[in-house]
């Protein structure tokens, strides 16, 4: 018999992936929490139903999150991650030697703690010594945090309690824990299938920072496989990445990706405008 994971991205799209075994589902105190053996794209973690991540194409969303705002910060030495409880942002941050500190924010102890069990791949850096995890509200841990140079938001979709991460009022207090340099970067969903997600976080941090730039990358397990994240800096404008501090592996970030990946289509021009 076959076992089919479905996830119903919208009212009218669902991806199907064929399962080969279910390795764990339980509630936590905020989500539905499932780790499941897919055919395709290996191990994957699903939250309240929706992917959050599966060993195959985990990479490009956490290169991606990680490593641009990384490249743009002149000097980045304090980070902050909210969410990203799997560990894939810690892991490609800690690539950065310039990176000596990264506070991991996860609202969830048991996606934390459930990472280390199913993907130690992602999660391999969680207990490196520069690593600080928090099991609380990013939201709250934003407003006290000061001097941070990168903040990344690997966030769940805008429900449940990450409604407020995409909310103007939590930019501000971004904003204000970045030092002069500082740069921000969000997840911001699907230009095909979310269109007014990626609006209102452009909008939202178009209040706070003076340059703010949308770019894109292909997750296939993501609604519709084409995924944007919205920058916020207050100082370093995107552009050519530096080849010299890239002394790492990647598997998708290189640094023509870097330059390539703000470049729009015009639809998604449109939609920013
Ligand atoms: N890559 C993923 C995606 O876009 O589908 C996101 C992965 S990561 C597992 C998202 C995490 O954000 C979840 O583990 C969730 O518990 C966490 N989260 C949601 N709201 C939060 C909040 N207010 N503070 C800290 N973490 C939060």
């Amino acid at each position: 018999m076959e076992v089919w994971f479905t996830e119903n991205q919208t009212p009218s799209v669902r991806l199907g992936l064929k399962v080969k075994s279910i390795l764990h589902q339980a509630m936590t105190p905020y989500q539905e929490l499932m780790v499941a053996e897919t055919d395709a794209y290996g191990r994957m973690l699903v939250l309240d139903g929706a992917v959050q991540t599966t060993v195959m194409d985990e990479f490009v969303y956490h290169e991606m999150i990680t490593h641009v705002p990384l490249m743009i910060h002149p000097h980045p030495q304090r980070m902050g991650i909210i969410g990203g409880g799997d560990g894939g942002a810690v892991r490609e941050a800690l690539k950065h030697p310039s990176v000596e500190q990264v506070h991991l924010v996860e609202i969830d102890a048991e996606v934390v703690r459930q990472a280390k069990r199913y993907f130690p791949e992602i999660s391999v850096e969680l207990d490196n010594p520069r690593t600080q995890v928090h099991c609380t509200d990013g939201i709250e841990w934003v407003r006290q945090a000061r001097d941070l140079d990168v903040l990344v938001v690997d966030s769940t979709d805008p429900v449940g309690p990450a409604v407020g991460l995409f909310q103007p009022e939590f930019y501000q207090s971004v904003a204000d824990c970045l030092g002069e340099e500082g740069v921000m970067v969000a997840q911001s969903e699907s230009p095909f299938l979310e269109p007014e997600v990626i609006q209102m976080v452009v909008q939202g941090m178009r209040t706070v920072f003076p340059v703010v730039r949308l770019y894109l990358a292909a997750i296939p397990t993501y609604p519709s496989g084409f995924w944007s994240f919205t920058l916020g800096s207050k100082g370093p404008l995107p552009g050519p990445a530096d080849l010299s501090r890239a002394k790492f592996a990647t598997r998708y970030w290189t640094p023509a990706i870097h330059e390539a990946a703000f470049a729009l289509p015009q639809f998604v021009e449109d939609l920013i405008r």
